[in-house]
């Protein structure tokens, strides 16, 4: 019973609670705010750090299949399929079609420190460090943003998913 990989967790010592956003032309993210995204209808989510100018930097795990010939964004240059690490990117590449939600924080570093985190994550990937879909995934890099401490729900979720 309720077994779902989507469930939103209360547990977390960071998180009060995920807020979906409902779709609006008019609202926007604020810079150093932890966005999500789903992917394959909720089953898991994509994390980033909206910096400011409609761009995000995000922890894209290595593509299945590469296409180095994919087309590049017009306004990111971000090639689907291709880009992988600590990458910024556009919102609209970062949400690939899908909604936009925010996380909200009890303890959160002030924003002009998210930022500055998530930014010299991108110009030195060594500090945050190679994708790991358990140790170091997407939620992670939002997570260490906003905290300085590495802690993934999602992961959390697998495991309990597994543990039930
Ligand atoms: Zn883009």
């Amino acid at each position: 019973m309720g077994l779902s990989l989507s469930s939103s967790s209360s547990s977390s010592t960071f998180f009060t609670e995920h807020v979906p956003i409902d779709p609006n032309p008019y609202w926007e993210p604020e810079p150093g705010d932890h966005i999500y995204s789903e992917r394959s209808g909720g089953l898991y989510y994509h994390h980033g750090i909206y910096v400011g100018d409609d761009m995000v930097i995000h922890l894209m795990a290595p593509p299945i299949i590469y296409n180095r010939f994919s087309d590049p964004c017009q306004k990111c240059g971000y090639k689907r399929n291709f880009s992988s690490g600590v990458i910024k990117t556009c919102l609209r590449c970062f949400l690939d079609g899908h909604s936009l939600h925010v996380c909200e924080y009890r303890f959160s570093k002030p924003a002009h420190e998210v930022i500055t985190m998530a930014t010299d994550c991108l110009e030195w990937n060594y500090l945050f460090g190679p994708y790991n879909l358990l140790t170091n995934n997407c939620e992670h890099f939002a997570v260490f943003c906003k905290t300085g401490s590495k802690e993934s729900d999602q992961v959390k979720t697998i495991f309990k998913k597994v543990l039930l």
